[in-house]
């Protein structure tokens, strides 16, 4: 079956050609696919019936089914748990922020990056998913809430540039202007630090910030959170930092996840603010959010707000970000973990 949904408008307009089929209905499916977001061939209602027939003959429609939605009582997040064709579940939240709505998207089922921190990796890499598989979790959002969708954040479950000719394809289709057209600088993709990915993601000059989980400034403390860092060096990470912004113009984020007692001391402070002084970037702190399988804590308050400031005295952009939808499972792959555990065991209280 041809998945229809992951071609752009030229892809289409071809294979719709060796079909014996006219240009413009090619811009017709594109628009029930993308602006319409339908959910089988039967609703495009201004094709003729035969090119219909031939569409559910030979043509996958991906579209996700909602399999749960959870809405945080404090902000109003609302995380969603999807089953994809094959039976296999991702996560996606959204955030309504003041600026607008942010979805954020998961781009594989499972990772085999291995962060220690985080509970998506902890089963391994199962699949990753289609362009389409990423776009309808932005339109099953949009459908449900009926919500104009202003961001996306590729930060969910998955490391994006182990998935890279499909992230590249999707982030084509979802700035287009045929579609959600949203623009690519309210789109940002996260990475643990591929470095030869990130040079090929920095040659193809899109306008998305590229968000970079940086978690410690030694190679020796981010080894010990990421097995990435024993394939890259922060200095060779860095260097393809440069280039981004060479090819791009556009400024890097750095994440950092502070762990209690682990990155988030006044030396681990020093150290970052050595590494990145002079950089155009911006850095995103994050209280690391526990998960029960391993037993980092969180840093204090008054830590986060010292390491915030001291970053800030020295000349570096930097915030701390707002912990949305902590009472549900806000976290990467926390929500999708507890659900299959829970089917495992025969009780779900989901
Ligand atoms: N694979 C990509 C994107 C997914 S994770 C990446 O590594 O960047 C999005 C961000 O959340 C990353 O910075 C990741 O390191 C961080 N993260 C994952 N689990 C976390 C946790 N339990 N607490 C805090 N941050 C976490």
């Amino acid at each position: 079956m041809t998945d229809i949904k992951s071609m752009d408008l030229c892809q289409l307009t071809e294979y719709l050609s060796q079909a014996g089929e006219k240009k413009f209905r090619a811009k017709q499916i594109y628009e029930w696919l993308h602006s319409k977001h339908v959910r089988n061939f039967e609703e495009m209602s201004n094709l003729p019936k035969n090119l219909r027939t031939y569409l559910v003959e030979q043509c996958e429609l991906v579209s996700l089914n909602t399999v749960k939605v959870q809405e945080s009582k404090t902000d109003g997040t609302r995380k969603y748990l999807f089953a994809l064709s094959d039976g296999n579940l991702v996560e996606s939240v959204l955030m309504r922020y003041k600026f607008g709505n942010s979805v954020c998207i998961s781009s594989q089922v499972g990772c085999r990056m291995g962060c220690r921190f985080c509970a998506s990796t902890l089963d391994g890499l199962e699949r990753s998913l289609k362009p389409s598989e990423m776009l309808d979790q932005i339109y099953a959002i949009a459908r449900d809430t009926g919500e104009r969708i202003s961001n996306v954040v590729v930060m969910g479950t998955g490391e994006p540039l182990d998935n890279f000719e499909n992230l590249i394809q999707f982030i084509k289709l979802l700035s287009n202007e045929d579609g959600l057209n949203i623009s690519q600088r309210n789109i940002t993709v996260s990475t643990c630090g591929i470095v030869p990915e990130m040079i090929r993601l920095a040659d193809e000059k899109l306008q998305i910030t590229l968000a970079i989980s940086l978690h410690a400034a030694t190679d020796e403390k981010r080894k010990a959170l990421m097995p990435i860092a024993n394939r890259y060096t922060i200095q060779e990470l860095l260097k393809a930092c440069r280039y981004y912004f060479d090819m791009t113009g556009r400024r890097l984020t750095f994440e950092y996840s502070l762990v209690g007692g682990v990155n988030d001391t006044d030396v681990d402070a020093t150290e970052l603010i050595h590494l990145l002084k002079g950089m155009n970037c911006h850095v995103n702190l994050i209280p690391v959010n526990p998960i029960k399988e391993r037993d980092y804590v969180e840093s204090g308050n008054a830590q986060v707000v010292a390491f915030k400031n001291k970053l800030e005295k020295n000349g570096i952009n930097v915030t701390i970000r707002r912990e949305m939808g902590r009472d549900i499972d806000g976290a990467c792959g926390q929500l999708r973990r507890r659900h299959s555990q829970e089917q495992q065991s025969g009780g779900s209280e989901l």
